[in-house]
């Protein structure tokens, strides 16, 4: 019945909307206030943390029909005027000409009713927590962080390239992988000596689930020389933390003729970037944040915006940690990896502020990153970040032929495994480098959300894949 007007958003409609105009709007009624001659409802549709008011005069044909249709839930078309509002709150509101309930939500049964609702119970109806305050603001920041992304690179010159889902290697060889395979689990072929036989597979080999798209994006950065890519990953770790998923977005920039430096130079803009953009789009939706999540929202976008991340070899990191006058549960001690305690503490009560840790030992780390002089350290660089710990992982990478193999084969690899990789040095090699930035934890930082199941749609965990 309504089509043939045009319909407008309800954020575009709040932001510049003007008294005396016709206009529908489309969305789902959040909350419905009856007085004596006319009942209020609230509209939203997503484009925003407001939603629309709109006046329903008991005048309207069918008044008392439609009121009984619109609670909590339903969907509507509203056509209408603009007046000015004379409440408090909102400039302007929606007088109502002609209402169509679209589809209605039981009143008895529908889950999200106005009270709050902890995020442990929204998880349980992850196809309809979308439409709550806190997951409407979720989804729009994650967004806008989604765009700033790809903003930043394009601005700059970078390749978006897509590396695939399905691949025969394992980049960090660090196990955690899910295998892909058509093979009929109930009757798997096997090998005279009793081995799956994956030459029947699909592929003829074994594959995985990617859990990092470096390898291929460092092919393409042999070629474009600034790449990025921005695609899902997969890892099958059994850790049910609030950091951890099973699936989460990467962003993985390479750079090819790019030092640790450069690295560091670059990941520290692009956040700074990010957050900016995200203060600029988004400003309501953080402000709820800060409001309603952790009050420190604006004041760590701001912290980021405005100052140098301090940057610090992981050497200086351990001496530090060492002396620290707290008990942690894991000990610290030269050749450990850092555990997100350590992490948090150099972040929340030594620097107050992002710090990039580099020059890990090269035990603790990947084949592929750059060996330095000392021979015992590598030039890697994590971000750790206030309340999270690492959220971008990265280095230079190894761009000599014979320590590249030399590297590989004492991490238990085999070089003719990744001979195509080893090719990269063979052939017209650059010194180049590269971090992963976990999308989701970025979304935690920026919204303050404590838990990683709250900044992805469907989350997967272990367990746990209903929606
Ligand atoms: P962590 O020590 O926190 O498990 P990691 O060392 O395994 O991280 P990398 O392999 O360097 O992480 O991955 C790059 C980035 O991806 C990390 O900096 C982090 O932001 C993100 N990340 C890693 N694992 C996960 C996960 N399971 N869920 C969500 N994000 C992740
Ligand atoms: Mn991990």
């Amino acid at each position: 019945m309504l089509d043939s007007m045009v319909n407008r958003r309800i954020a575009e409609i709040l932001r510049s909307g003007q008294p005396d105009e016709s206009l529908i709007v489309q969305g789902w009624v959040r909350t419905k206030r009856e007085l004596k001659d006319f009942t209020f409802i609230e509209v939203n549709d997503g484009s925003s943390l407001a939603n629309l008011q709109v006046i329903l005069d008991q005048d309207l044909p069918e008044y008392d029909k439609i009121l009984k249709k619109l609670n909590t839930g339903a969907s509507v078309e509203v056509a209408g005027v603009l007046v000015a509002s004379v409440g408090k709150g909102q400039r302007v509101e929606l007088k109502a000409e002609k209402v169509k309930v679209c589809g209605e939500a039981d009143p008895e049964t529908y889950p999200l009713q106005k009270k709050r609702h902890s995020f442990e119970f929204l998880r349980t109806i992850g196809h309809l927590r979308s439409r709550t305050n806190s997951f409407g603001a979720v989804f729009r920041v994650r967004n806008a962080c989604a765009n700033a992304i790809h903003q930043f690179f394009q601005e700059r010159g970078f390749l978006w390239v897509q590396t695939p889902i399905i691949t025969a290697s394992d980049c960090e060889g660090a196990g955690e992988l899910f295998s892909v395979t058509s093979l009929n689990l109930k009757d798997v072929p096997h090998t005279e000596t009793q081995a799956v036989d994956y030459s029947k597979d699909f592929f003829g080999r074994p594959t995985y689930l990617t859990v990092s798209g470096q390898l291929e994006a460092e092919v393409m950065a042999m070629a474009f020389a600034q790449v990025y890519t921005f695609g899902p990953t997969f890892r099958a770790e059994n850790s049910n933390t609030s950091r951890h998923l099973a699936e989460f977005w990467m962003v993985e920039p390479e750079m090819a003729f790019c030092n640790l430096q450069g690295n560091m130079d670059l990941a520290e803009a692009f956040l700074k970037h990010i957050f900016q953009y995200v203060m600029e789009t988004c400003s309501e939706d953080l402000e709820f944040f800060n409001q309603r999540i952790d009050n420190t929202v604006l004041a760590t976008a701001e912290n980021i915006i405005n100052n140098q991340f301090e940057r610090i070899t992981y050497t200086k990191a351990i001496a530090l940690l060492e002396k620290a006058d707290v008990k942690f549960e894991y000990p610290v001690s030269w050749g450990l990896d850092l555990q997100s305690e350590h992490e948090r503490y150099l972040c929340e009560q030594l620097f107050h502020k992002p710090a990039i840790v580099t020059d890990y030992p090269a035990q603790i780390k990947a084949f592929y990153m750059r060996l330095n002089e000392d021979e015992n350290t590598v030039r890697a660089m994590d971000i750790l970040a206030p309340k999270i710990g690492e959220i971008i992982g990265g280095s230079q990478r190894e761009e000599r032929l014979e320590v590249l193999e030399r590297r590989i084969i004492a991490q238990g690899l085999k070089t003719e495994d990744l001979w195509w990789y080893l090719d990269l040095r063979r052939y017209g090699t650059v010194p180049h480098a590269g971090f992963g930035l976990g999308f989701e934890r970025l979304v935690q930082f920026m919204t303050g959300m404590g838990n990683i199941r709250d900044v992805i749609p469907f989350p997967r965990t272990p367990q746990n894949a209903e929606f």
